[in-house]
């Protein structure tokens, strides 16, 4: 047995499933997890000492690859002046300038340490603000583990096939109300039956946890004048999107301001850190100026402030996100070239640098296009790639991150495995 696979059968006697969080473990590709020990730009390196490619970037937040050493020196200042202090500090008032200047709708942010967190804090808050108890969510959007939103809550639910979880009250679960991604016309029809009970529409502006799924013309438009004329708030969750698919996220790439928005990942440079924020009107309702209670012991901690500004201010320059666009154009074109010499069925959805290479016919857009898709060709091409030594997420619904740390090199180097392991599967 390897060293990955010694470490998983000690870890899953103590860890449940062996891993702190569940699509790691290789549910829906199987085989064992890898166990990393280091990560360097673009390149992962297993305990094994073996070096991959990686397109996983921690699930998002990697938007300067691994170990950046702006982002590696600012962490390491903060741990020497103190790892917490339950105070206010300098950091988390530029932090809140850096996000307020680059998102558009945000007025006001709250710092918390999860999206789950932000998520779960933002949808409180439209609660409170509305005096009305009921959300609308998407099939296939997650936004976060908690109760209320753990319904048809894509890639993790997905790939278990557990489209709800034990231990979400039934009562909590029907707060929520479920609607087709891309499907205005159902959140119509909730609203004209439900308009005064509903405070809020939770959205991933571009869907990235059923897979790649971008919002189709007029969505987000749709939802925003809909949601303005019954009362309700609109939620932007851009965990995913924020900072990664424009400077403003998904909100300022497709000109539409939502009431609050929902961020994490690239936000904390790789440490626990989320944030949601919006029009002041609202914020101004959370605990200690208003009476929405919201806190946390570790929120706006020093390390997770000093990463997240470290990442936000390497991605300032002007050609940041023109790169990571050309970056993501470069290797959508190499997949589909290698998608359609192989003969296998299959399409690309990208929006900038976030994309997903689905095993089905095109295009996606809902859960609904994604039933006849059977994911045991992922799992091959998975493995396929993990021999050439390239790490994809171990699932079929989830998207492909390219970094800044990602060369061109690397680039033609993944779309060359993709095409042998293409000629495999
Ligand atoms: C990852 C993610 C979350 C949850 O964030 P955590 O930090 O894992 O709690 C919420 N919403 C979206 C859109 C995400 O992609």
């Amino acid at each position: 047995m390897n060293e990955s696979g010694e470490l998983f059968q000690r870890a899953r006697a103590l860890i449940p499933g062996g891993v702190n969080s569940p699509v790691r473990a290789f549910g829906a590709v199987g085989g064992t997890p890898l166990f990393f020990r280091e990560g360097r730009g673009s390149r992962l390196i297993d305990v094994e000492g073996r070096e991959y490619i990686d397109l996983v970037g921690s699930w998002g937040p990697l938007i300067l690859g691994h170990a950046h050493p702006d982002v590696v020196e600012a962490v390491t200042a903060a741990a020497r002046c103190g790892t917490s202090f339950g105070a206010p500090t300098r950091a988390e008032v530029e932090l809140a300038e850096e996000i307020v200047g680059r998102m558009p709708s945000v007025e006001m942010v709250r710092l918390v340490s999860s999206g789950t967190e932000a998520a779960m804090s933002a949808a409180r808050l439209a609660r409170g603000f509305t005096g009305r108890d009921r959300t609308i969510k998407f099939a296939g959007c997650y936004h976060g583990h908690f109760d209320a939103f753990l319904i048809q809550a894509g890639s993790g639910a997905l790939t278990f096939g557990v489209p709800s979880s034990p231990g979400v009250p039934a009562a909590v679960a029907s707060t929520t109300f479920l609607a087709a991604y891309n499907d205005l016309g159902g959140v119509e029809e909730l609203f004209e039956r439900h308009g005064s009970e509903i405070a809020s529409v939770i959205v991933e502006p571009v869907a990235g946890n059923m897979g790649t799924v971008p919002p189709a013309a007029g969505f987000l438009e749709g939802l925003r004048e809909v949601t303005a004329r019954y009362g309700a708030i609109l939620i932007f969750d851009e965990v995913m999107t924020g900072f990664r698919v424009a400077r403003g996220g998904a909100q300022e790439r497709y000109g539409v301001m939502p009431d609050l928005t929902v961020m994490g990942k690239v936000v904390g440079g790789g440490l626990p850190l989320g944030a949601f924020g919006g029009r002041a009107e609202i914020l101004r309702q959370l605990a200690p100026e208003g009476p929405v209670y919201q806190a946390g012991t570790l929120s706006g901690n020093p390390l997770a402030t000093a990463a997240g500004l470290a990442t936000l201010r390497a991605l300032g320059g002007d050609g940041v996100y023109q790169d990571l666009e050309a970056k993501g154009e470069r290797l959508q074109a190499g997949l589909e070239r290698a998608v359609s010499s192989s003969g296998v069925t299959g399409v690309v959805q990208r929006v900038g640098s976030m994309m997903t290479l689905f095993f089905a016919e095109g295009p996606i857009r809902s859960m609904e296009s994604l039933r006849s898709l059977d994911p045991s060709v992922y799992a091959r091409f998975f493995h396929a790639m993990l021999r050439r030594g390239v790490y994809l997420p171990p699932s079929q619904y989830e998207a492909f991150f390219v970094s800044l740390a990602h060369s061109s090199g690397d680039i033609d180097r993944i779309a060359q495995a993709a095409a042998e392991a293409l000629a495999e599967i």
